[in-house]
């Protein structure tokens, strides 16, 4: 099925469980460091590209498995929606 079918299949569920569905602007979910907010690709730094599975953020050192910051950003934005 295309995207917006999957969204609004997505939306009834929640509403059959009691649940709330929200969507976030992806944009720069995967770029910015979870820990300081430091934007990859900003200050001379390079971006992530797909084959970077694992980075240390240049400003603050953490070190992050790719798909669990970007995770960890899309929870703060849909919490941050939902305020
Ligand atoms: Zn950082």
């Amino acid at each position: 099925v295309g995207w917006r079918t999957f969204l609004e299949m997505l939306t009834y569920k929640a509403e059959l469980y009691g649940r709330q569905f929200i969507t976030v602007n992806p944009k720069n979910t995967t770029q910015t460091c979870h820990d300081c907010g430091f934007v990859m690709g900003t200050g001379g730094t390079k971006k992530l590209t797909l084959a970077d599975r694992e980075w240390t953020c240049p400003k603050c050192h953490v070190h992050h498995i790719r798909d669990h910051n970007a995770a960890q950003n899309i929870l703060t934005k849909g919490i941050a929606k939902l305020a």
